[in-house]
């Protein structure tokens, strides 16, 4: 099967359309199904005892802290 990407016109490898049959957008063009990559830092910085993990979510849950976020107002 041979399709063309909506979005620059390029054949769409075969492979992701056998991965994904209702795509309609190349690799480098599609949004949809794409994660976001976010580094996030747990722990205590007041102990100095923090580490970072990149969680993989979708980019509809994807909520940006407001630049003024502050970490010592994170109470859980
Ligand atoms: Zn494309």
């Amino acid at each position: 099967m041979i399709r063309y990407c909506i979005g620059c016109g390029d054949q769409i490898p075969p492979k992701r359309i056998e991965i994904i049959p209702s795509t309609k957008t190349c690799t480098g063009c599609s949004t949809t199904g794409a994660k976001i990559g976010v580094t996030i830092m747990h722990g205590n910085l007041e102990k100095d005892d923090t580490w970072v993990e990149t969680e993989f979510i979708n980019p509809d849950d994807y909520v940006p802290y407001p630049p003024s976020y502050n970490i010592e107002n994170n109470e859980e």
